[in-house]
């Protein structure tokens, strides 16, 4: 059953929630728009210093780490009740592939020292991280990975290539599977390392996606040499160390009110504008699609409760995850093909001056749209999960 309410505590907690943002996050729009770096005023930049400040002092960046390594060991329904406020306000945590991923991943299988080099690091924010999972041909079947580790004294040397690697031009390190042993059988063969992106022999090259940003890489390691105690757990069971570790926010929450919001947001500038820069009013199926769309979200959010009640009874979401990302996944395609349909030619248009500017930013949304169903598991996969898992079918 999927449980709505806040106990007292629960409330308790979300009022404080709301008090911090009220007081701490970014008031203008730019300033809760985390990702324009370039052209921020002054102003803005101190609103998001303040703001990052405020989540770094209550931990709020690692809600669902444990206390003795920092963090705020929140239940996870204050976790949830964390992401939707920040989502309902439009605002930011700050969330990366560190604090969700590797950070996790080092406070159960990491070593002492791994644990005391890195996890404070994370804390406070300093040192960025990017993940080097796929290759060219091991994207799904991630297991089939080539890059080589191959023991050498004191250290082990990397040679191969990853590809779609986010962010990879600007962290600091990366967190990699390798293959230690060709000759086991493929899920046994793999061992979970980092690396510093400073190390000689290694290549970034950019990859620019089809909305001409540069979030993705390939990266080329040629002899690159780590010390050997850069190994994270055991050798060959970095398959288990990789995939065991999930990020704690499963339920989709935040990007299910973020969806909500886009399409609320939509709708008012679409009765705003005057009738001829919008479809709303000359085309019944604009009308109609809105409806859908908005039925959509709510969809989406009663998935995401789903999640979070299985969570707070000590279940571990699983084909039940796959149904959230694929609905949200596909949903955000189809509310970026309304938005499309809504402005008409005007949605190519990119108008700088205009704060509010949906109408602006609809044909790069609509494009970058596209990735949504392809990162972290293809919507092919997640039905082959629900298939399986879910509905007890055969595998295809
Ligand atoms: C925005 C974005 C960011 C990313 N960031 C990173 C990152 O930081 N680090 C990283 O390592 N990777 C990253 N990736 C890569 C991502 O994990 C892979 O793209 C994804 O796992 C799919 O792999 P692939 O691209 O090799 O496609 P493939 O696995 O080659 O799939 C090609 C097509 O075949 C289908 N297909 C494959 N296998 C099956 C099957 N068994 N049954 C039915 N259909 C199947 C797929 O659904 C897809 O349509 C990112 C991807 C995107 C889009």
């Amino acid at each position: 059953m999927v449980d709505f309410a806040d106990d007292s505590d629960e409330a308790a907690f979300r009022a404080e929630v709301r008090q911090v943002i009220t007081e701490h996050a970014p008031r203008s729009r730019a300033g809760r728009m985390r990702r324009a770096v370039e052209g921020l005023s002054d102003e803005v930049r101190q609103e998001q210093a303040d703001w990052r400040e405020a989540l770094i002092e209550r931990r709020w960046i690692v809600p669902n780490w444990p206390t003795e390594y920092g963090g705020a060991g929140l239940p996870v329904k204050d976790q949830f009740i964390l992401s939707q406020e920040l989502a309902e306000a439009g605002t930011w945590n700050i969330s990366g592939l560190g604090t969700m991923m590797f950070g996790p991943t080092l406070i159960v299988h990491g070593s002492k020292q791994q644990k005391q080099e890195h996890l404070p690091k994370i804390l406070d924010d300093s040192y960025q991280w990017c993940q080097g999972w796929s290759e060219p041909g091991s994207g799904s079947d991630l297991a089939s990975l080539q890059t080589r580790a191959l023991r050498d004294g004191d250290e082990y040397v990397i040679n191969g290539q990853k590809i779609w690697t986010s962010g990879a031009h600007t962290a600091d390190g990366m967190y990699f599977i390798a293959r230690t042993d060709p000759d086991a059988p493929k899920h046994r063969g793999i061992s979970f390392f980092w690396m510093s992106m400073k190390l000689p022999g290694i290549t970034v090259q950019p990859l620019v996606n089809l909305a001409d940003q540069h979030s993705f890489n390939e990266v080329f390691f040629e002899d690159v040499r780590i010390p050997a105690d850069h190994l994270i757990g055991q050798e060959n069971r970095g398959w288990y160390h990789a995939t065991t570790l999930l990020d704690y926010e499963r339920s989709g929450i935040g990007n299910s009110i973020g969806t909500r919001r886009q399409v609320e947001r939509m709708l008012a500038m679409a009765k705003e504008l005057p009738p001829e820069q919008s479809m709303l009013g000359r085309n019944e199926m604009v009308r109609l699609t809105f409806a859908d769309r908005i039925a959509d979200a709510a969809v989406g959010m009663l998935f995401s409760f789903r999640i979070t009640t299985m969570q707070s009874k000590g279940e571990i979401p699983n084909y039940e995850a796959s149904v959230a990302k694929l609905f949200n996944s596909e949903m955000t395609q189809r509310i970026a093909a309304l938005n499309i349909k809504l402005f008409g030619l005007y949605g190519n248009l990119v108008d700088p001056d205009r704060e509010e500017g949906e109408r602006g930013v609809a044909a790069r949304a609509y494009l970058t749209a596209v990735s949504s169903t392809i990162g972290g598991g293809t919507s092919e996969i997640q039905r082959n999960i629900i298939a399986t898992r879910g509905l007890g079918l055969p595998r295809g």
